[in-house]
């Protein structure tokens, strides 16, 4: 069994999110994507954030009719500030044996992983997908870890990816680029602007009927 582990705010899930999980699914040929909303997300502590439940139930709305995609609310459930250490090192130990786990996530946030708590026993845990977006071209792996940290990864060529002393891979994929951002659908939203084909519609009508985004 192979699952995906897309992390994000969620605020709200829209195509970017879902392609990328489309793409990462047929490329690693993974059972299952799960989607987990952060409950706080603790490098967006400036922001204000929609409340869970809300950026919850959009994402249960854009995946329902899709089978391999499911939503965790593990998150919420500890309370607290998100970790991703936390949720990894959960679904480590509350699932099936022989299970590989791949942590996705955008080429933005990978940059910013340095920041992460103990990211460094992170990146030993599972494997890592980290996709291409707009914006943020790929970079050399030892440009974003300080040295001693890359130092660690070897690329290996036949797995196509940096491998580390725990068996985990880390690697780095070019999807289709779809330069829509949660930030760019709140200020349209905010600016009585269509988002039409940027979430799905469910997604698109959970917001108007919610009145989300209006007043930022
Ligand atoms: P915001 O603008 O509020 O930061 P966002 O669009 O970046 O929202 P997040 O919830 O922050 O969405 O992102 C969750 C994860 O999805 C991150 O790892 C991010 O890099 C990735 N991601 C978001 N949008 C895209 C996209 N268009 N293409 C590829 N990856 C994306
Ligand atoms: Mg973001």
């Amino acid at each position: 069994m192979k699952w995906g582990l897309f992390g994000g705010t969620f605020d709200p899930i829209h195509m970017g999110h879902l392609r990328c999980a489309v793409e990462v699914r047929e490329i690693f040929d993974l059972d299952r994507i799960i989607f987990i909303p952060a409950a706080q997300q603790p490098l967006k502590t400036d922001k204000k954030v929609t409340p869970f439940h809300h950026r919850e139930q959009m994402v249960k709305l854009a995946v329902e009719a899709n089978p391999p995609f499911s939503v965790s609310d593990i998150e919420n459930l500890r309370g607290g500030k998100s970790y991703s250490i936390d949720t990894v090192k959960h679904f480590l130990t509350a699932s099936p044996e022989g299970l590989e786990l791949y942590f996705i996530m955008g080429q933005d946030a990978f940059q910013d992983i340095h920041r992460w708590k103990e990211w460094e026993q992170l990146l030993l845990l599972c494997n890592f997908i980290v996709v291409t977006r707009p914006g943020y071209e790929v970079r050399k792996f030892s440009d974003i870890l300080p040295e001693y940290a890359a130092a660690q990864f070897h690329f290996d060529t036949d797995a196509g990816a940096f491998t580390g002393p725990t068996g985990g891979a880390i690697y780095f994929k070019r999807l289709t680029f779809l330069e829509i951002s949660s930030t760019d659908i709140r200020n349209r939203t905010k600016n009585g602007q269509s988002i039409l084909y940027l979430v799905p519609d469910s997604v698109r009508h959970y917001i108007s009927e919610n009145a989300l985004y209006k007043d930022l």
